[in-house]
């Protein structure tokens, strides 16, 4: 059962769809299949916002649509989607997918076994394997939400809705598709999916997709810890970071993402707190204004407790710790962090440089001002000072003098330094 909106019935328009994606639905068609712009693309679109990317589903098997396309790539085991790349904007192309029951793997049965099978379910519920596919109403129905799972086809530019989509649209509403705790147990990290959507678009979450939230949460410690960062980063660049984070704290889903780095925090002094808050607006501000952020950032700003956690276990003076010592206390507080979310080594080597240039940053000397100015992650730990700055953490004003510094022609830098003893 679908209903059909007519293209003078709606708000989208083609002009709002990036060329790559056309590019996509129009060669895919060429080729003799159906292709659709669906999810978070069509989502925003009709809440008149401007997606930052495109999703397109079709009937073309993974392999057909790498066929169609030169610059395709097959990704994911789980879940195969198609990359299309067109310069620096990469189109992602699935197929629609059909449900599909098949007995549950039992607990000793060899998770490796399932590496061949296009279905697989584990006793818990969850989806193991999911490249079934089917037609685009089935394709609809295992979607996670209504709003997610509109469809925009450009042969006559109607939108398809099989789920009520635009209804909670218009009601500003995350609804579950099917039986909530069904499709949360199917795939736990659609527990994280509606806090964040929910989060982003101001949407409240409906209540029978509410409810049992809080009762599945522990469903998460299932979840691979590579996909566990993918989500957290999505989590904190809703543009909401703040809101976002205190919604995952009330739905107990926090704990599954950063237990020890909350547990640090809680303990912590309320200086902590608002260094946490700040680097969380921070990164909204730098995102609506286009600005790049790192996830390192947010990290290291997450974790400032839990290194001073462990640092005090291995440094009992209040004063400049030694190197070794903060680098081991930064081990610790990390090893505890991976063991939620799979940090890429890149970015943790980022947060340990970010951490270490705190207190390298106080200005002592003429050479050493020179050394830490010329650091490559001068800026972020520069940021980073300022933040627990204005947080009302003691740096002895550091920051301030760093502002001070950067705002002087080179006469003045030099003064500045000579002024140091
Ligand atoms: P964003 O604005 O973050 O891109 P999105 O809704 O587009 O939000 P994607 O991860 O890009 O999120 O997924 C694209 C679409 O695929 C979703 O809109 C939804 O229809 C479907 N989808 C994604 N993840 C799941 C999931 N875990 N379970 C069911 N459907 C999903
Ligand atoms: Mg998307």
């Amino acid at each position: 059962d679908v209903s059909i909106v007519k293209r003078d019935a709606h708000n989208i328009s083609r002009r709002d769809i990036s060329p790559a994606a056309l590019k996509v639905l129009y060669r895919l068609g060429d080729a003799g299949y159906q292709a659709f712009l669906v999810g978070g693309g069509v989502r925003d679109l009709l809440l008149g916002g401007h997606p930052k990317d495109f999703d397109i589903s079709t009937d073309a098997t993974p392999e057909q649509v790498k066929s169609v396309f030169r610059n395709a790539r097959i990704i994911g085991r789980r879940f195969k989607i198609v990359h299309v790349r067109f310069g620096r904007e990469i189109i992602e192309v699935t197929t629609f997918r059909a449900h599909h029951d098949t007995e549950p793997l039992t607990e000793d049965q060899d998770r490796k076994s399932i590496k061949h099978l296009d279905s697989a379910h584990a006793a818990s519920g969850m989806i193991l394997r999911d490249n079934v596919y089917g037609k685009i109403d089935e394709d609809a129905i295992r979607r996670d939400f209504s709003v997610n799972a509109i469809y925009y086809t450009t042969k006559g530019f109607a939108l398809l809705d099989f789920v009520d989509g635009l209804a909670d649209i218009e009601a500003r509403q995350i609804r579950m598709i099917g039986d909530p705790a069904v499709r949360y147990r199917e795939d736990p990290v659609r527990l994280l999916r509606a806090v964040r959507l929910a989060s982003k678009l101001g949407f409240e979450i409906e209540s029978a997709t509410k409810a049992p939230i809080k009762e599945l949460a522990p469903l998460l410690a299932s979840i691979s810890s590579a996909r566990l960062f993918d989500e957290t980063v999505k989590l904190f660049t809703t543009g909401k970071a703040q809101q976002t984070f205190s919604m995952l704290r009330e739905y107990d889903l926090a704990d599954y993402l950063f237990k020890p780095a909350l547990e640090a925090l809680d303990q912590a002094k309320p200086v902590h707190a608002r260094i946490l808050e700040k680097a969380m607006s921070n990164t909204d501000l730098r995102l609506s204004q286009g600005k790049s952020i790192t996830p390192a950032f947010m990290y290291a700003a997450l974790l400032w407790p839990a290194l001073h956690q462990q640092l005090a276990q291995l440094h009992n003076n209040s004063g400049r710790p030694p190197m070794p010592i903060l680098q081991q206390a930064a081990s610790q507080a990390i090893v505890e962090q991976l063991k939620f979310t799979a940090i890429p080594k890149r970015l943790t080597a980022m947060m340990r440089e970010i951490w270490e240039l705190q207190w390298r940053l106080a200005p002592r000397s003429a050479k050493q001002v020179e050394s830490v100015y010329s650091h490559p992650k001068f800026r972020a730990a520069y940021d980073f000072l300022v933040l627990r700055e204005e947080a009302g953490e003691d740096t002895a004003q550091a920051g301030q003098w760093w502002t001070a510094f950067q705002a002087c022609d080179n006469a003045g830098q030099r003064a500045m330094m000579e002024q140091l003893v």
